[in-house]
C-alpha cells in the first residue's frame, strides 16, 4: 500500500476548541466545519466537537448531514440560502441561515415557513464581499423582524484584516455603533479576532481554523496561541538517489547539486494535495530531522534533501506538516496559506484517526 497517510487528531481538536472556549468568555461558539471541516472529515470534526453550542456550514447538504448524524446544536449557513426552494428544509431541520442580499428577503416574504426560523443578518461593515450596506441598517432590520417567517434576528458581520496588524476596530466600532440601537444578539469574531479581540466576541463566535490547530497571523506560531496540530500528512521514502555534482533532479532539472548528495523520493505529490509550487528549501521532517523539498513538486513525489539524513533509506517516515512541522511554516515556504494546504487533502489520502 501507498504509504501516504493523514492521521488525524480528534484529541487535538477538542483541546482546540477548549481554547476556543477559553477566549470566548460568555459568547457561545459555532465550530466552524465548511468545507468537510477544512479538510479534516465533517463527521469526525463533529464527534470531537460535540460541546461546540452550534456548527456553521456553507450548504444545506452539510447542514442536513450534521442533523442525520444526530446534532442538536444550532447550524448556521454562512452564505444563507441559495434559493428560494432552501427556505422549508431551513425549517423542518431547524437550520439558521445568513441574510445578506435583498432577493434573500423577498425569498422569505413570498414563501414563509410554517415554522418561523431564526436568521442571521448580515451586515457590510468593510470587507465588501457580503451583506447590506450598514447605512441601511434601519430599514433592513424593521423588514426581517417583520417578516411572519422570522422568529429571531442575530446581527452579523466579518472581518476582512482581523489577522493583520491594522486589526477590526475600523469595522467593528461603525458596526456597532449603528447596530446598538436594535438590542439585538450580534456575531463578529473568526478565529484571528477571537484569538485577539475581546471586544469583538459579541453572542456568538465563529472559529474555524484555530480548531484545526493552525495560527491564522503570520507573526504568531500556533504552538504560541497553545493550539495543537490535528492533521498529520505523513508518508514514507520509497527511493534514494544519489546526486552528482553538475546533476540536476526533477521536472524542469530545477534543482542541481553542487556537490555529490543523497536525494530521497518521498510517495507524496500535488495530487495529494501538496502545493505544486512549494520551492526548493520547503521544510519537510525526514526520520525525525528537519530538511528540505528540492526541485519540483510531481503529481505523485516529491524530492528531499538527505545531506544530514544519512540514517535515512526507503522506507523512512516523512511527516509533510503536523505534529513536529506546523502547517503555517509549510504554507508560508509554499506561499499559501495553511487554510488552502488543510482543505485540499486529496480524497485519495487514506485518514487514520487518533486519540
Ligand atoms: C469561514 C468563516 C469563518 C471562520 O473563519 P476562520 O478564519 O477559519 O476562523 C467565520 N465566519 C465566516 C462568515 C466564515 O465564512
Amino acid at each position: 500500500m501507498r504509504p501516504i497517510q493523514a492521521r488525524i487528531s480528534l484529541g487535538a481538536l477538542a483541546h482546540n476548541l477548549r481554547i476556543a472556549r477559553n477566549h470566548a468568555g460568555r459568547a457561545r461558539i459555532f465550530a466552524v466545519v465548511k468545507a468537510n471541516a477544512y479538510g479534516h472529515g465533517l463527521s469526525r470534526a463533529r464527534r470531537a466537537l460535540a460541546s461546540a453550542d452550534g456548527f456553521a456550514v456553507l450548504t444545506l447538504e452539510e447542514a442536513a448531514n450534521l442533523r442525520l448524524m444526530g446534532v442538536q446544536q444550532p447550524i448556521l449557513l454562512l452564505e444563507g440560502l441559495f434559493g428560494a426552494d432552501e427556505i422549508a428544509t431551513c425549517s423542518e431541520l431547524d437550520l439558521w441561515p445568513v441574510l445578506h442580499h435583498a432577493a434573500q428577503l423577498d425569498w422569505l416574504q413570498r414563501l414563509p415557513p410554517a415554522r418561523p426560523i431564526q436568521v442571521f443578518l448580515k451586515f457590510d461593515s468593510g470587507m465588501h464581499r457580503l451583506g447590506f450596506p450598514l447605512e441601511e441598517h434601519a430599514s433592513i432590520v424593521k423588514r426581517v423582524r417583520n417578516l411572519p417567517g422570522v422568529a429571531g434576528v442575530t446581527l452579523m458581520t466579518h472581518f476582512a484584516q482581523a489577522d493583520e496588524a491594522v486589526g477590526v476596530d475600523w469595522q467593528l466600532q461603525p458596526f456597532l455603533r449603528e447596530m446598538a440601537e436594535h438590542a439585538l444578539p450580534w456575531s463578529s469574531a473568526n478565529s484571528a479576532a477571537l484569538l485577539r479581540y475581546p471586544e469583538a466576541q459579541g453572542t456568538w463566535v465563529r472559529p474555524g481554523l484555530m480548531l484545526y490547530g493552525a495560527s491564522p497571523f503570520a507573526e504568531v506560531s500556533a504552538e504560541e496561541l497553545e493550539l495543537r496540530p490535528v492533521m498529520t500528512l505523513q508518508s514514507e521514502i520509497i527511493s534514494v538517489q544519489t546526486l552528482k555534482a553538475g546533476e540536476a533532479v526533477g521536472y524542469g532539472q530545477l534543482y542541481r547539486a553542487d556537490h555529490a548528495m543523497r536525494v530521497g523520493v518521498v510517495a507524496c505529490g500535488y495530487a495529494d494535495g501538496y502545493p505544486q509550487n512549494a520551492p526548493t528549501g520547503t521544510p519537510i521532517v525526514v526520520n525525525g530531522r528537519l530538511t528540505r523539498t528540492i526541485g519540483r513538486v510531481s503529481m505523485d513525489m516529491l524530492t528531499v534533501d538527505l545531506d544530514g539524513c544519512a540514517d535515512a533509506g526507503v522506507g523512512a517516515p516523512v511527516v509533510l506538516w503536523g505534529e513536529g512541522l506546523p502547517v503555517d511554516s509549510v504554507a508560508a515556504a509554499a506561499r499559501t496559506s495553511s487554510y488552502e494546504l488543510l482543505c485540499a487533502l486529496a480524497a485519495r489520502v487514506s485518514v487514520q484517526e487518533t486519540d
